[in-house]
């Protein structure tokens, strides 16, 4: 379809989008598994292109730079949570705006997403990445990267700790090499045998296949901070009791339904169960920054924009390793 995107306004970056990353999120959305899904929707929420126009305010880019987006294009940029930098937490009237599917609050209508050839963001929302990055494998640093980054940060993953990822796709691949350069022992917790045997080649330490309680009992009240980026229903119990005291299990995976947790599964162990949401811009900012330094991207399978369904039904299956990104230059 065609859909037009708005005129530059002083402070708006225009940018030709070269690649966007197919997030689980992407897929949730367009089956509507929130129950908040607008269509026609054009998703894609981890956008990397070249700038083609500032507007007469813009000073940090410059056409022919790079430019990137993530989840978040606008917030009230007033309330405590915008002036905390938490932007995706904006407590303003409207919340913050989504990259796509969310209210559009310049044009009205509801935003579009990094699935087409073109996008304009606010300069405030737009981020930056660096030449000398494989900018296809980048890209899904702006959603995977920060949402793994900004809890393992929050936590205090760091040396002496012992940081589990539960789910080995687009975001828990991303969180072991963040989580190991951070300086934590890393241990992989997955249902897929195979990737077991990669876990140590993304830089684990250690690797459970999730599915043999036996495996599972070894690291019994072993883990500090448990990130679990699971997109479907499954026990939280059986991790839960993996925490050491004061332990913390993250949640950041988004399965449709309700979890339920056995109540001495926290209580022992003063355990804690918690969750975290993307990240804010400055942090995101500060995430691309430590990726760069530490020459953390994602390991992708490049796809042109007429594999899109195909790619979408794999990811369902669970058979991606571990990120689609589309080339938008296919698009045209
Ligand atoms: P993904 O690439 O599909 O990875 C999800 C992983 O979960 C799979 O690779 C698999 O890992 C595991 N898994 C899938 N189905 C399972 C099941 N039935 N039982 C147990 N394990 C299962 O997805 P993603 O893009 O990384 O996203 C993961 C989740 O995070 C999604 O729900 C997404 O919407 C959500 N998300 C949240 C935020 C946030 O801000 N909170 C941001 C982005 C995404 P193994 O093969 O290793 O078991
Ligand atoms: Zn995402």
């Amino acid at each position: 379809m065609n859909i037009e995107r708005r005129d530059l306004r002083p402070d708006d970056v225009q940018f030709n989008i070269l690649y966007c990353g197919i997030c689980h999120s992407d897929l949730h959305q367009v089956k509507n598994d929130f129950g908040a899904s607008r269509y026609p929707m054009v998703p894609g929420h981890e956008i990397v292109g070249r700038v083609t126009a500032v507007g007469s305010a813009v000073t940090s880019f410059k056409v022919g730079d790079l430019a990137a987006v993530g989840c978040i294009v606008d917030s009230c940029g007033t309330c405590p949570a915008c002036h905390r930098d938490l932007e995706m937490f904006c407590e303003g009237v409207e919340g913050s705006t989504l990259s796509y599917n969310s209210q559009d609050r310049v044009l009205g209508g509801i935003t579009y997403g990094g699935f087409s050839q073109t996008y304009v963001c606010k300069e405030k929302y737009t981020l930056r990445v660096p030449e000398n990055l494989d900018l296809a494998a980048a890209a899904p640093l702006l959603c995977a990267g920060i949402t793994v980054y900004s809890p393992l940060k929050h936590w205090g993953a760091g040396a002496g700790k012992v940081v589990g990822i539960v789910g080995i796709g687009g975001l828990g691949h991303v969180a072991i090499r963040i989580a190991k350069a951070m300086g934590a022992h890393v241990v992989v917790f997955t249902t897929s045998p195979s990737k077991v045997e990669d876990a140590k080649r993304l830089g684990a330490h250690e690797a459970v296949l999730s599915t043999d309680p036996e495996q599972m009992k070894k690291f019994s009240s072993k883990i500090d901070i448990l990130l679990d980026t699971v997109s479907a229903s499954h026990d939280v119990n059986s991790y839960l009791n993996l925490l050491a005291i004061d332990g913390n299990l993250v949640l950041v995976g988004l399965p449709a339904k309700p979890l339920e947790i056995g109540a001495f599964n926290v209580v022992k162990g003063r355990r804690s169960f918690s969750g975290s949401n993307i990240g804010g811009i400055a942090e995101t900012q500060e995430m691309l920054d430590f990726c760069t330094e530490h020459g953390i991207v994602a390991d992708i399978e490049l796809i042109r924009a007429d594999q899109i369904n195909e790619a979408f039904e794999r990811l369902e299956k669970n058979d991606v390793r571990y990120r689609f990104v589309v080339d938008m230059s296919t698009l045209s």
